[in-house]
């Protein structure tokens, strides 16, 4: 019994865990965390960290949240899990009829999966063999260079090449990297797309901020312009809203900034409030009626075990019931004022370059001399820093950014910037 409580949870951890995007031999020491409520993480010391990347930008109402617990309580009680081919349920069904009364009106069906990446993968397939099953075979998928949009093979596919990718790329699938739209170079994106529209199966695009790219952001206008144009060209667009979800831009979706409307939509990490896994892709009738025929082989061949899993679709309803309410969205407004205040305060520091903001976003360029890298020694050397603050921030190389949950108060979010003025003068040389 004594020997097994002398071994610390890190020791037993590194014996049997192996960690996301982790390099296990150099890794620091990780943390134990016992207890998480509304923004703190608690260690096993007693020692609490403000979660202001929201868990990898999933948490929206707080660690823990009461009310989402309970809800997942007595779903447990009742039905924990049941096939989702052949059967349905109440969560799900409830689910899907709030999402689709809050997205741009031409979203008429839900496909449910696990995450981010598998919603990415559904909406690829759902691409594709809509032009299958209409006798066409398209070869080529649009995307942005600096695109993220999961990890799996169809996702890192269509997300820009990097490090990340390298060891896969002989097995990726063909894409056509294209450049985010500014004032300057539509007409050339346009010609570029005219090209090759014929063969394009989809444009698949992280609308107004590219997150894992390093927060960078692009006009609605211009992204407008450019989905006008591939509506024009018949291509059909699929819309990453996995990280811009759930008013983490000021609005419920990204697509409240437009006026044009995506054929495909796809949500996860603030979905479920960040309490549980799952994963959503929406589409138009126009793209459910190219599966529907008395041809079987016209079916999407798409599933997991736990589709529509019925405790994570009752965690995203009580999650979407607290993001609904009067005080977040007061929060959610409160929260871009702030962050708008500070800017203000941080552009003038010689250590910040092109500080930039989009609702509750908020990020800028720790100036190094060295150019912008996700592999830049600074990143580790912050995230240090200001884990010893107490404060969870994990830069993307050199650029730092706050995704914090909604529940963080006004007294809580000045309590970070006043930490990160004082790291950048500390770090001011
Ligand atoms: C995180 C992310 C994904 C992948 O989601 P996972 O749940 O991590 O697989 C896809 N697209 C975007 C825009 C993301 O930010």
């Amino acid at each position: 019994m004594d020997t097994v409580t002398q071994i610390s949870l890190q020791q037993r951890d590194k014996a049997v865990n192996w960690h996301p995007y982790t390099q296990m031999k150099t890794a620091d020491e990780i943390i134990p965390i016992v207890k998480g409520q509304g923004l703190y993480l608690y260690d096993n010391e007693g020692k609490k960290y403000m979660d202001v990347v929201s868990s990898w930008w999933v948490t929206l109402h707080g660690h823990s949240h009461p009310y989402i617990a309970q809800r997942i309580f007595e779903q447990l009680n009742t039905l924990e899990q049941v096939i989702f081919a052949g059967f349905t349920h109440e969560p799900a069904t409830q689910l899907s009829e709030n999402l689709l009364q809050l997205l741009p009106d031409n979203q008429n069906k839900v496909f449910y999966s696990d995450n981010g990446s598998t919603a990415v993968e559904v909406a690829l397939k759902m691409c594709i063999q809509y032009a299958h099953n209409q006798g066409k075979e398209k070869t080529k998928i649009l995307a942005f260079k600096n695109a993220y949009h999961g990890d799996t093979f169809g996702a890192m596919s269509v997300s820009g090449k990097s490090y990340w990718t390298r060891p896969f790329e002989s097995r990726l699938f063909e894409v056509v990297f294209i450049d985010t739209p500014n004032a300057e170079n539509l007409k050339s994106l346009q010609s570029q797309i005219k090209e090759i529209a014929d063969e394009v199966a989809c444009f698949i695009y992280e609308p107004l901020i590219q997150g894992a790219a390093g927060m960078l952001m692009y006009n609605a206008e211009d992204l407008n312009n450019l989905m006008k144009f591939c509506r024009e060209q018949e291509i059909l667009m699929i819309q990453d809203e996995v990280f811009t979800g759930f008013g983490r831009t000021g609005k419920l979706f990204a697509a409240h900034y437009l006026t044009e409307k995506p054929d495909i939509m796809c949500f996860s990490k603030g979905l479920t409030g960040g309490t549980m896994p799952m994963g959503i892709t929406t589409c138009s009738q126009t793209v459910y009626d190219a599966f529907w025929s008395d041809d079987k082989y016209k079916t999407l061949f798409h599933g997991h075990s736990f589709t529509a899993n019925p405790l994570a679709c009752t965690a995203a309803l009580a999650s979407m019931e607290l993001l609904l309410q009067k005080e977040t969205q007061m929060n959610i407004k409160r929260i871009s004022q702030q962050h708008s205040e500070f800017i203000k305060i941080l552009t003038s520091h010689p250590k910040v370059e092109n500080a930039r903001q989009i609702g509750t976003i908020l990020a800028f360029d720790f100036q190094t001399g060295q150019g912008t890298s996700y592999f830049n020694e600074i990143g580790k050397k912050l995230y240090n820093e200001f884990l010893q603050r107490g404060i969870i921030m994990r830069p993307l190389g050199n650029i730092l950014y706050l995704v914090p949950p909604y529940c963080i108060s006004s007294e809580e979010l000045n309590t970070v910037y006043q930490n990160i003025l004082e790291v950048l003068d500390q770090f001011k040389d």
